[in-house]
């Protein structure tokens, strides 16, 4: 059988085998645990370059996961994840990122693949396209399309907090459940994500970036608006609310709901604007600096 080259050919057909050996065994769906899955999965379809080692690594703090030959045994494979992390969520999906290396890059040069924790976010970047296939692959194996739509399907105006039922479901990190949904969401959202009271990087949603919502890349560095939840901390216990206008966005209310507890340095805000932008032309004379127009962007 042809062998997929694309990190969506993989995922569909690697998301065959574990429904068949799922449904084989009598077991739930969900959460696909990717561990054992690699493993078996390489076996079978590569029986000369196994995946014979997935295990924890301390990688000093540097990395969330690796994907390295053996350097005893010629063609075996060990995945790796940062066994500093705690939440099974982010190891799961970060061992699925490396079975995606495996499957899609492991021929490119032979040598060690190490993903460090913002390897993990690169969704859309071209000069980051192998950890964007790996990320996608992880995505839609352990989130497949069809059950996230129905998962989703009833969030209107949902909160950083409903995330952790599928953070739960999938057995991800939240930023991952979040990453997807702003993929495919038909709503105006973003997702921020910062340190120290400035923004380290942000997501925003096709409809809300075609009507020139979003932060301007991370070589500009930007400071939260100061009424942010983000600025309050975990110990305010305050984890959502709605904004006026004049807060994240000078024309628009937001909502926006906070979470501190996926990495320990960084805070998540998760914002919802209305569902309708105000008009581009009605626009023009505010002086937003913080916001790039998209048209700004298109010239570039
Ligand atoms: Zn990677």
């Amino acid at each position: 059988m042809k062998l997929p080259t694309t990190c969506d050919g993989w995922a569909t057909r690697v998301s065959a085998f574990v429904k068949a050996a799922t449904e084989l065994q009598n077991l739930p769906r969900f959460p696909i645990r990717i561990g054992p899955v690699a493993q078996e999965y390489a076996r079978n379809i590569f029986p000369k370059e196994p995946i014979t080692l997935v295990q924890g690594a301390r990688f000093d703090g540097k990395f969330e996961g690796a994907l390295i030959p053996s350097p005893q045994k010629a063609g075996e494979w060990g995945i790796f994840y940062n066994a500093g992390i705690t939440s099974r969520g982010r190891i799961n999906f970060s061992l699925a990122h490396e079975f995606g290396h495996y499957l899609l890059h492991r021929h490119l040069s032979g040598d060690p693949i190490y993903c460090s924790r913002s390897d993990m976010w690169e969704w859309d970047s071209e000069y980051g396209r192998m950890e964007t296939e790996a990320n996608r692959f992880a995505s839609m194996i352990l989130m497949p399309p069809d059950d996230f739509r129905v998962q989703t399907a009833e969030f209107r105006r949902p909160s950083i907090s409903q995330f952790e039922q599928l953070r739960d479901r999938y057995e991800v990190s939240i930023t991952a459940a979040i990453l997807k949904w702003l993929d495919m969401t038909p709503r105006r959202a973003m997702l921020v994500v910062s340190n120290n009271g400035f923004i380290d990087w942000s997501r925003s949603s096709p409809a809300l970036f075609k009507s020139g919502v979003f932060f301007r890349a991370k070589q500009v560095t930007t400071p939260l608006p100061e009424q942010a939840l983000a600025n309050l901390g975990a110990s305010a216990g305050v984890t959502e609310i709605m904004h006026p206008a004049g807060v994240w966005n000078l024309r628009e209310p937001v909502f926006e709901s906070v979470m501190f507890d996926e990495y320990h340095d960084l805070a998540l805000s998760l914002l919802i604007y209305p569902a309708d932008g105000p008009s581009r032309w009605a626009s023009c004379e505010d002086d937003d600096s913080q916001l790039m127009d998209t048209f700004e962007a298109f010239l570039r």
